[in-house]
């Protein structure tokens, strides 16, 4: 049998045994986009593919000839290669990697023999974006979850109440029974905008698009909520000139821009303004929804289009509202192949911008399908 001994340069390694078959197998697991490792029977790596270079070779230095513990700090993934060699039986692992970004793997550590020597070899199956996938699902499970509870909690006090005597309770009965509907309402349109969310996300979601008048889709918003406005004094102002045009589905175009105008005239200060405009670049017509509430932060301005985030709990909870709208709006947005952003100055109000393509009228009558 022949063996070579192989004196790496660089700062750390050491001189280790390389088989011939080791070099064979070289190429065989550089095709491999999973990391892989091998050790020898004193845990030092003796082979390692292009993968492990770039996942686990800070610095560029060569991963080979290294301590397996020089590498990677892992106690668990220590033992499984040394188990695997010891005691000639495969196992897998799972280990985290904190770095500057944490990574998450599941290591398949497996004995070999080449040109009589024992070797473990270890194949890293990243799993990060599946634990990321696992955490968001969660989330959103404990947020459905918590968002039902509360007026459901609030439904069966009130009933137990009623049940208890207070149905004859001719002052309060009715102010409980608004109160019970008031919350199977909230229930009903959280509800309705989870099966809408999921219904975009899973891709069963196409949408038409056409020249759609942008003023005529805002008068019609606008009668729907003025009673909303005009509660709270707030003035709608639709600034768009009657003839302008976008490419959109007039559909989803009124329900983003009904959700954009609701939450500007919520989240607007008593006799404030909601001002709808268009404005347009070479490549995009630009629709704006802005309002004269108090703004918000940079942090939550970033934030505001994810699932259930909502600036204060509390109070949008007593406002209305599901915490659903604007990552709805997003999706809805990019389905059109436009996006949403959002501008704010704290104090003085928020500017939600709807891009949408310019396209060319004579060609383009589109549908898209949201995958
Ligand atoms: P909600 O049902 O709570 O309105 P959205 O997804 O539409 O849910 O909005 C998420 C959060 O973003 C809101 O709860 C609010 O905190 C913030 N927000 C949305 N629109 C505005 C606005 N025009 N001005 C200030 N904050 C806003």
């Amino acid at each position: 049998m022949q063996v070579e001994i192989i004196q790496q340069t660089g700062l750390r390694t050491r001189p280790f045994l390389v088989t011939p078959l080791l070099e064979t197998l070289q190429p065989v697991i550089d095709a491999n986009r999973d990391s892989v490792l091998l050790t020898d029977a004193g845990m030092r790596v003796v082979a390692a593919n292009t993968a492990a270079q770039s996942a686990f070779g800070r610095g560029g230095y060569p991963l080979a000839g290294r301590r397996l513990s020089e590498i990677i700090r892992d106690l668990d993934l220590h033992e499984a290669f040394r188990r695997a060699i010891a005691n000639q039986a495969a196992e897998e692992v799972r280990i985290e990697l904190v770095g500057a970004s944490r990574r998450f793997y599941t290591v398949y550590v497996a004995p070999i023999e080449l040109d009589g020597k024992q070797f473990a070899i270890g194949t890293f199956y990243d799993t990060t974006q599946i634990e990321r996938l696992e955490r968001v699902r969660q989330e959103f499970l404990s947020n459905i979850s918590h968002e039902l509870r509360t007026p459901l909690t609030s439904i069966l006090a009130f009933v137990e109440t009623l049940e208890d005597g207070a149905i004859d309770d001719k002052e309060n009965n009715r102010r409980f029974l608004t109160t019970i509907r008031r919350n199977a309402e909230r229930m009903h349109a959280l509800i309705a905008d989870i099966l809408e969310l999921s219904f975009i996300e899973s891709g069963n979601v196409s949408i038409e698009v056409k020249q759609v008048r942008v003023a005529n889709v805002v008068e019609e918003v606008f009668a729907v909520l003025s009673s909303k406005a005009a509660e709270r004094e707030i003035g709608l102002i639709n600034d768009i000139p009657e003839n302008a045009r976008v490419f959109a589905d007039p559909m989803r175009l009124e329900q983003m821009l009904t959700n954009l105008i609701d939450n500007a005239i919520k989240f607007n200060r008593p006799a404030g303004t909601v001002t709808v405009s268009l404005s347009s670049t070479e490549t995009a017509d630009l629709i704006s929804v802005a309002d004269t509430g108090e703004g918000l932060l940079e942090g939550h301005a970033q934030r505001i289009f994810e699932r259930f985030y909502r600036v204060d709990r509390g109070r949008t909870r007593d406002i209305g509202g599901t915490g659903l709208g604007l990552a709805i709006v997003k999706h809805l947005s990019r389905l059109h192949g436009g996006e949403i952003t959002v501008r704010s100055d704290l104090g003085k109000g928020t500017v939600f911008t709807i891009e949408l393509p310019r396209r060319n009228a004579a060609t383009e009558e589109t549908s898209f399908a949201s995958q």
